[in-house]
């Protein structure tokens, strides 16, 4: 019997908490993994105790939603929280990361970037991957190879 590999496995992570995402604009989820282990995971939602984009509708502010948190941010404010190192760290996005995030996963020390979907990829966050040397690769999910892994099993 054929296992699933570790990055399918991580990817799927961050698909599956994709679906937890309270923000209507896009559904991201992250994963953070160190040693084959996840460390962290995030999605795109509200500050803890605030309402959901998805019950209120999104709070808008110069074509951005104001009120969410990226994946990414969750993921690595989830580490800061528990005091867990993201240096030398992988992370796993199911869409490219917005320039902010890319600068916060670059400044916690994470070395690669693995993502299943481009998204407006912002040219100066290419260029600053380039410079850090940080290794990003687009890994496509592919939702019916992982179903087969659940339905074999
Ligand atoms: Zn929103
Ligand atoms: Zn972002």
């Amino acid at each position: 019997m054929e296992r699933i590999k570790w990055e399918e496995y991580f990817m799927a992570q961050s698909q599956l908490l994709a679906l937890r995402s309270t923000c209507e604009r896009l559904s991201v989820g992250a994963t953070i993994v160190k040693d084959n282990r996840i460390i962290a995971g995030g999605y795109n939602g509200s500050v803890a105790g605030e309402v959901h984009c998805i019950d209120e509708g999104c709070l808008i502010e110069d074509g951005h939603c104001i009120r969410t948190i990226h994946a990414e941010m969750n993921a690595l404010l989830q580490c800061a929280k528990q005091g867990v190192s993201s240096a030398g760290a992988t992370i796993y996005v199911t869409h490219f990361p917005c320039l902010n995030c890319t600068k916060s996963i670059i400044q916690a020390g994470i070395t690669t970037i693995y993502y299943a979907e481009d998204y407006h990829n912002h040219h100066y966050a290419i260029q600053l991957l380039e410079q850090e040397g940080i290794e990003y690769k687009k890994i496509p999910f592919n939702q019916q190879h992982v179903a087969q892994y659940l339905l074999n099993n």
